[in-house]
């Protein structure tokens, strides 16, 4: 149990500004928590648009927002832009990449996942990942460097591999299949459809294994129209700077190779001195606490609760929000209560009119009316009103525009 003796206005350090600590925030500071807020970006990023930036279709900015707009609105909320690198649990203090320390009463680790290159030979140094802004914009740049070179001559092909048939690829590779399709034929007249090719390679003989077997197929379906080459029920043994190779010796050329294949807690979580369990998550309660530090608290893709979560946003939505009112009820001596999560359903798109959803309740949905719920989740989840605006915008440019200008943002 958490010390009855605890001040009503607990001082608690949050690490971490995406979709948990941002909720826990705010939860905390409506309760009349002290916050400290501590990010090592100053904003925050909304990762499920993060394919839109590395396709062109939507800047970095319009899917991150500034943590001190956020917190503008709470006048006992603080903001530290500096990366946590490590943990005094029994001195309850957290120490930073600036060299300084934080102590706290409670303290809210948020700070989620990261790429798994799960022990692949090559993987790291020759594919590229997208989980933060900055790998979006380095892909981006890094597919039109491609494109120019082939459309150039200096290069005889332009083909990207896709590794891994979950959400994010899924929507990695319809949103490249679409653009090969619709766009580089009209902004590269150079390159010729044989010089290019978006393929897919995932292990199981499905993709998105989370959804219905019929929004499985659906979507492999979708996928396949687009152009995709399926290589469903095929695993990757290593990644060469200019193919992905197969356990089967199989050798697919790949002049950009994207790894869409997992997550796994950062190294530096093992040295916080927690238990860690799947995936590399630290263990927490039902309460979604530390047993031995009952104070510590943790939310997102870096909790592994007992029952095992998706890690997506709404469970980091819900997390977060459950932690703030944990620690205002312990600072206050009342008892904490377990997590329950609300499935809300989820979603994804393979492309323009194109998505599968799926809701708890067995209730399915896929074409047109999932693509048009997809878009409207998304937009409504967005930080800020600009943000929504112009992603809204460059949305319907990709879709509807002309057909030239689907990939329009270059920076
Ligand atoms: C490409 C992609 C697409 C996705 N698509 C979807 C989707 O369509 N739908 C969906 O529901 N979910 C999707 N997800 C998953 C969803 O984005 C995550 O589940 C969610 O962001 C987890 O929230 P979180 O708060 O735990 O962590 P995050 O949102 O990852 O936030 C963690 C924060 O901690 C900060 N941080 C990390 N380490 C440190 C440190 N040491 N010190 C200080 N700060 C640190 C980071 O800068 C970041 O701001 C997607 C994820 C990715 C990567």
């Amino acid at each position: 149990m958490v010390q009855q003796t605890r001040p009503v206005r607990p001082r608690v350090v949050i690490v971490g500004a995406g979709f948990a600590g941002l909720n826990a925030m705010q939860e905390l500071a409506r309760g009349g928590a002290q916050v400290t807020l501590v990010d090592r970006n100053p904003y925050t990023t909304f990762q499920p648009l993060l394919y839109q930036v590395a396709t062109g279709a939507l800047s970095a900015g319009d899917v991150t927002y500034p943590l001190r707009v956020c917190a503008a609105k709470y006048p006992d909320v603080r903001v530290r832009v500096a990366g946590m690198v490590d943990l005094r649990a029994a001195d309850r203090k957290v120490r930073l990449d600036d060299g300084t320390t934080l102590d706290y009463d409670y303290l809210v680790l948020a700070t989620g996942v990261t790429t798994n290159w799960a022990s692949i030979p090559g993987a790291e140094a020759n594919s590229m990942p997208i989980y933060s802004a900055d790998d979006a914009v380095v892909m981006r740049g890094e597919l039109q460097r491609r494109l120019e070179e082939a459309a150039e001559g200096r290069r005889p092909t332009s083909h990207v591999v896709v590794i891994g048939g979950g959400a994010t690829g899924v929507e990695m590779a319809g949103a490249m299949a679409e653009l090969r399709r619709r766009s580089i034929p009209l902004t590269y007249p150079e390159i010729g459809p044989d010089q290019s090719s978006v393929t897919l390679v995932e292990r199981f003989d499905h993709v998105l294994s989370p959804y219905r077997p019929r929004l499985r197929a659906k979507a492999a379906r979708a996928l396949r129209r687009r152009g995709v080459r399926m290589m469903l029920g095929s695993t990757v043994a290593s990644v060469e700077p200019d193919a992905v190779v197969l356990a089967d010796g199989t050798r697919l050329p790949s002049d950009v190779t994207v790894w869409a294949l997992g997550v796994a807690a950062p190294e530096g979580v093992g040295r916080y001195g927690l238990r860690q369990g799947r995936g590399g998550g630290i263990v927490v309660t039902q309460a979604l606490n530390v047993e031995e530090h009952p104070e510590i608290f943790v939310a997102g893709d870096l909790a592994a609760p007992p029952k095992p979560l998706p890690q997506l946003a709404q469970p980091g939505i819900q997390m977060g929000r459950h932690v703030g009112r944990q620690i205002l009820a312990a600072a206050r001596g009342r008892p904490l209560k377990p997590f329950v999560y609300h499935d809300r359903g989820t979603m994804a798109t393979v492309g323009r009119c194109e998505a599968v959803l799926q809701l708890d309740n067995g209730l399915t949905l896929s074409g047109l009316p999932a693509w048009l719920c997809w878009i409207g989740v998304h937009v409504a989840q967005l930080l800020g009103g600009r943000n929504r605006i112009t992603v809204l915008v460059n949305f319907l440019w990709r879709y509807f525009g002309p057909r030239r200008s689907a990939a329009s943002v270059t920076k």
